[in-house]
């Protein structure tokens, strides 16, 4: 690989960890604002500008001297987390500025093949919001299997470019002495391979009975609601979503039936408020409801590390956008409550899952009786509903599932971007999730998911939250007498923010997790969750 010479310079010039950490500082402020501009206005200007933008970041991150100030300037712990941040950060990025331009522009080629891609029916064009419609309410079998098939289409059409995409992502990692561009991220993010897929495995062997007896009944469902004979096979087009990863609800859904007459950011705001986190400031600079030419997902952004945080939301009255509310103003909450006194490389949560976990942890909310009757002002017979524990419940489980499939697929693609993965990708829906492959082929349709393009290595992160999820609620039971921190605002509030929240990235996040709660990340919690 290339390096830039640095040997002509003179010592004064070697940049220092806090000089680096201010270029650092401004660019990703420059990037997180040109990301928001595309995401609630997309157009050629503004992808361009956002593009731009990561590539500088890029660009800078990939610098040999900038990966060379990642040296301690005192021999504290904090200091030595500081250097360590800015090693993991650079060490995957040490590229030829060429491989950077490669993959930055394929990425972002990726990213409007997905977005411009619309299913098409009977001559007419379906966006992800109308695919999901047919997929939730739709009796017409024949019009759900050619949307669905039609919806995974676009994995055709970009298969070619996210095989070549892996390939040059290979490069760059194993230049740098790594099995392939998998093992480093997970490397550089701090997770060891061989735990992760240890975790997984006694996951995937401990809900194995409650899944089966689940998903059976999620069969008999399904097959009443379309008509299906009492022995069908149950195929991908007869769920609610294109990729198998939403609950259907439990029989009737009371709570789905009243979920208009409930102000989704006026009760999590208040919410936020009692556990002591006033999250006016962030509704206030946010894009909350749906609108042509904007991004149809949801994200939280902090902007600048220094309190400029915002949520993206395409907010409709529904409980699963209630609970997306609650989701992301959880990430939210944590930026807010990061101790203000941190330097900028450790004023961020403590790694993907940790903020995963305490978004997962509040969006629980959105079907916990505590939060609906309290904040919500749902009717206490609605609130108490059996139904919103069971669908919560099989939520869960139908996540783990889904999340070993990718989690498992995205290691076999960087073992082998050339490989049948087709053939992949449906033995490992088959095994985990237990959704039969289609007959008929549907060629590339591993390649619909988004995140393989965009956000790489990156999946594992949702189980990992959830699992951290249920570990905090029983420690906050323990601790505070509370699972649910809507049942005990003012105790739990403080005391998640104190032990989780306030110190950043100051800590490893296992280390956090150990300190915090007392244990090591174990399953036993998540099991205990989704077997009640
Ligand atoms: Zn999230």
């Amino acid at each position: 690989m290339e390096r830039r010479r640095s040997s002509t310079r003179t010592l004064s010039q070697v940049l220092t960890l806090p000089e680096v950490e201010a270029r650092l500082a401004g660019l990703e402020t420059t990037a997180s604002l040109a990301w928001w501009e595309m995401a609630c206005d997309s157009s050629e200007a503004t992808s361009a500008a956002a593009e731009a933008a990561s590539a500088a970041m890029e660009h800078m991150l990939a610098d040999p001297e900038v990966a060379a100030a990642a040296v301690p300037v005192a021999e504290t712990a904090l200091e030595q987390r500081r250097a360590e941040v800015l090693r993991l950060m650079t060490a995957g990025r040490q590229r030829p500025a060429e491989l950077i331009d490669r993959v930055v522009a394929l990425e972002t080629e990726l990213m409007g093949m997905h977005s411009t891609y619309r299913a098409t029916y009977d001559g007419n064009e379906l966006d992800a919001a109308a695919v999901d419609r047919v997929l939730m309410e739709s009796t017409d079998l024949a019009e759900r299997e050619q949307v669905w098939r039609s919806a995974r289409g676009v994995g055709a059409a970009v298969d070619m470019s996210l095989r070549e995409l892996v390939r040059l992502r290979n490069e760059g990692a194993r230049a740098l002495g790594h099995r392939d561009h998998y093992a480093m991220t997970l490397a550089n993010d701090e997770l060891d391979e061989q735990r992760l897929y240890g975790l997984f495995d006694a996951l995937h062997l401990a809900l194995e009975p409650a899944w089966t007896a689940e998903r059976e009944l999620i069969a008999t469902e399904r097959r009443a609601a379309l008509g299906l004979a009492v022995d069908a096979p149950l195929m991908p087009w007869h769920l609610v979503d294109v990729f198998g990863q939403d609950p259907p609800s439990v029989g009737e859904d009371p709570l789905e039936a009243v979920i208009g007459e409930v102000d989704a950011l006026g009760s999590a705001a208040r919410y936020f408020a009692d556990l002591g986190a006033d999250v006016d400031g962030v509704i206030a600079r946010s894009d909350v409801l749906p609108r042509p030419g904007k991004d149809q997902h949801a994200f939280m952004m902090h902007v600048d590390r220094a309190g400029d945080v915002r949520v993206l939301m395409n907010l409709v009255p529904t409980v699963r956008w209630l609970e997306t509310t609650l989701h992301e103003l959880g990430h939210a909450i944590y930026e807010l409550e990061l101790a203000a006194d941190l330097p900028w490389l450790l004023r961020s949560p403590a790694h993907i899952l940790t903020t995963e976990a305490i978004a997962m942890l509040h969006g629980r909310r959105g079907r916990d009786p505590e939060f609906l009757e309290r904040y919500a002002g749902v009717d206490p017979a609605i609130a108490r509903h059996p139904a919103n524990a069971a669908t919560l419940r099989r939520g869960l489980l139908i996540l783990a599932a889904w999340v070993q499939v990718m989690t498992r697929f995205e290691r076999a693609l960087y073992a082998d971007p050339d490989g049948d993965l087709d053939r992949v990708w449906w033995e490992l829906v088959e095994q985990y999730q237990g959704i039969p492959r289609p007959a008929e082929p549907v060629p590339g349709a591993w390649a619909s998911k988004i995140h393989l393009a965009v956000a790489p290595v990156y999946y594992h992160n949702y189980l990992l939250g959830e699992i951290l999820a249920s570990q905090l609620e029983e420690w906050t039971e323990r601790v505070a007498g509370a699972s649910s921190p809507a049942a005990a605002a003012a105790v739990v509030g403080p005391l998640i923010a104190e032990h989780v929240l306030a110190p950043g990235a100051s800590l490893r996040w296992d280390q956090l997790v150990e300190q915090a709660t007392g244990t090591p990340l174990t399953i036993d919690a998540f099991v205990r969750t989704v077997s009640a």
